[in-house]
């Protein structure tokens, strides 16, 4: 097995879960992706594994912190948590539902770190989401501001 699938299979297994054949799968249709939506997911395993199968395993991986959320107003995609890919912040567009993923900065980071310690908090993890309009949508986009 591969590093990252070891390392799925650990983690799986420190939550009571075995690796299974579907999971194996999901995994592999989430391993350096962009942001998918439950739709994209589900149509990539088609053949593969049923609808069903693949919302349950996401629903385990987002328990055992593989895999996380990333809304774009009240529709998500989901990604691999930082265990898997590099750690970045996100812009989404409200109306296409592109979304960028920004690079490391480490001002920000580092911000977070002292404002975190500041209330004692251990940190496990972070989002940092921007919505808003790309560049093509705001003109199209009208905007009541
Ligand atoms: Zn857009
Ligand atoms: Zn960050």
């Amino acid at each position: 097995m591969d590093k990252p699938y070891i390392l799925l299979a650990d983690i799986l297994k420190r939550h009571g879960y075995s690796i299974t054949k579907p999971r194996q799968t999901v995994f592999t249709l989430l391993i350096n992706q962009e942001p998918q939506s439950m739709y994209t997911l589900t149509s990539r395993a088609k053949g593969k594994i049923d609808r069903a199968s693949v919302y349950r395993t996401i629903r385990i991986f987002e328990e055992a912190g593989i895999v996380q959320r990333i809304y774009i107003g009240w529709k998500y995609k989901v990604e691999l948590t930082d265990i898997f890919s590099r750690h970045h912040h996100h812009l989404s567009c409200l109306r296409c539902h592109k979304l960028l993923a920004l690079p490391e900065d480490n001002t920000i980071e580092k911000r977070i770190t002292v404002l975190t310690n500041k209330h004692h908090w251990v940190v496990t993890n972070h989002q940092l989401e921007v919505q808003g309009y790309c560049e093509h949508c705001q003109k199209i986009e009208s905007f009541n501001l």
